[in-house]
C-alpha cells in the first residue's frame, strides 16, 4: 500500500436505481413522476437570464414562496439540492452526540450511508412482520430519530398521531421526518412544527412536482434548527442551488392546480393498478406513496425483476434481508402500468404460476 493510500477515506456509497441510457424503456424503478413538470417551468427555463452572476446564497425567493405555501415564516425554511442534500446536511448538523441515532431496519437506504460517512452511531430497530414501525422501539435514549413517512420502500404511511407520540417520547434529540412521498396520500407532520422545536420535516420536488432532474429539496422546522442547518451549509458551499433552479422551483410552487391534478392522476392509477396486482396473486400493504412494494404468492421477485428488464420494463429489487422477495414498482402513466400488467400476466402463465 502506498503511504497516501492509508489516508484515503473509505466509504460504502449509496447505490441509486439504474438510469438506463435507452429512453424507450418503461422506467418504474426510481419513483420518478411520469408526467412533465408544470408548463410554467418550461417558460422559465426558456428565459433564464443573468447566469453571469452568483445565485442568492440565502435563496430568499424560494424560501419565501415555500413559507407562504405552507403557512410558515421564511426563517423556518431551508432549501437544498434535492432532499438528499437537505438530509445529508441535517445528519451532519444534528447528530453529534454519543448515543445512537435510531431509524428502522427497512427504510431509505441512504440513512445508514450518511451515518457511516459522518461516524454517527446508529441502531436500526426492526419493522414488525407487517413492515410497520414499532413506536415503542423509539422510546429509549438516543442521539436522534429519522422516520420516512410514508416509509420507503414499504409505501406505508403512519398517522400524525403516531409521529406526535414519537415526538412526545423524544424531547432531547432532533427528530427528522422525511416526507418525500407524503403528497400521494400520507399525513404530514408540518402541523407539529410549531409545538415541537426539535422536529425537522423534509420534503422534495422530485416526486410529486416532477422535478427530480432539477434537484430541489427543503426542510421546515423552528428557526433555531434552520439557522443551525444554514451555518453548516454555508461552511461547505454557499451556492448550492442554481439561479435557474430557484426560478423553476418558485414557478412550480405557484402552479398549485397543475400539482393537484397530477398528484390525483397518480393516485387514481395506483388504485386500479393495486387492485389488478392483487387479483394476479401479489400481496402488499395499501400504498400512501407513488409506488407499491409487493411480493407474489408463488413467483420469485428476482426472477420477475430480471424477466421484466429483458422486456424493457425496469422496477426496483433490493437483494437485502427480509425484503429480497419483494419488488418496488413506481406508479407511471396508465399506459405504462397496463404494459406492466400485460407483461406480468404473460410471465405468470409461462412460469406456470
Ligand atoms: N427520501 C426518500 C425516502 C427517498 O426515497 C428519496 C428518493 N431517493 C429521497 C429522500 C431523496 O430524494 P431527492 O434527493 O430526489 O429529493
Amino acid at each position: 500500500m502506498k503511504a497516501w493510500e492509508a489516508n484515503i477515506r473509505k466509504v460504502t456509497p449509496y447505490v441509486p436505481g439504474e438510469q438506463p441510457k435507452d429512453s424507450n424503456v418503461i422506467k418504474l424503478n426510481t419513483n420518478e413522476n411520469p408526467y412533465p413538470p408544470s408548463p410554467k417551468v418550461k417558460e422559465i427555463l426558456a428565459n433564464v437570464d443573468n447566469l453571469r452572476k452568483y445565485p442568492d446564497p440565502e435563496v430568499v425567493k424560494l424560501r419565501e414562496a415555500l413559507a407562504k405555501f405552507h403557512g410558515f415564516d421564511t426563517s423556518e425554511v431551508f432549501v437544498g439540492v434535492g432532499s438528499d442534500d437537505v438530509l445529508a446536511n441535517a445528519f451532519l448538523t444534528f447528530f453529534n452526540g454519543d448515543k445512537p441515532v435510531l431509524f428502522p431496519d427497512i427504510t431509505y437506504s441512504f440513512y445508514d450511508v450518511w451515518a457511516n460517512l459522518y461516524n454517527i452511531p446508529y441502531e436500526q430497530p426492526a419493522l414488525n412482520d407487517d413492515f410497520r414501525i414499532v413506536k415503542e422501539d423509539y422510546y429509549k435514549p438516543n442521539g436522534g430519530v429519522v422516520i420516512a413517512n410514508p416509509n420507503a420502500p414499504t409505501a406505508i404511511g403512519e398517522s400524525v398521531d403516531f409521529i406526535k407520540d414519537i415526538l412526545d417520547h423524544n424531547q432531547e434529540s432532533v427528530v427528522i421526518v422525511d416526507e418525500a412521498y407524503v403528497d400521494f396520500g400520507g399525513e404530514t407532520a408540518l402541523c407539529l412544527v410549531k409545538d415541537y422545536e426539535n422536529l425537522l420535516v423534509v420534503r422534495t420536488f422530485s416526486k410529486s412536482r416532477s422535478l427530480a432532474g432539477m434537484r430541489i429539496g427543503y426542510a421546515i422546522a423552528n428557526k433555531a434548527l434552520i439557522a443551525a442547518l444554514n451555518d453548516i451549509k454555508q461552511s461547505i458551499n454557499s451556492y448550492t442551488m442554481t439561479s435557474a433552479t430557484i426560478e423553476v422551483a418558485v414557478a412550480s410552487v405557484l402552479d398549485n392546480d397543475y400539482f393537484n391534478e397530477h398528484v390525483k392522476k397518480i393516485i387514481d392509477t395506483r388504485e386500479w393498478f393495486s387492485k389488478e396486482m392483487r387479483e394476479l396473486g401479489f400481496s402488499f400493504a395499501d400504498s400512501s406513496a407513488n409506488f407499491i412494494f409487493a411480493k407474489h404468492n408463488k413467483a420469485n421477485a428476482a426472477d420477475i425483476f430480471n424477466a421484466a428488464k429483458t422486456k424493457g420494463i425496469y422496477v426496483r429489487y433490493f437483494n437485502k434481508p427480509r425484503i429480497n422477495n419483494y419488488l418496488r414498482i413506481t406508479i407511471g402513466t396508465d399506459e405504462e402500468m397496463r404494459s406492466f400488467i400485460d407483461f406480468i400476466k404473460d410471465y405468470l402463465t409461462t412460469a406456470g404460476c
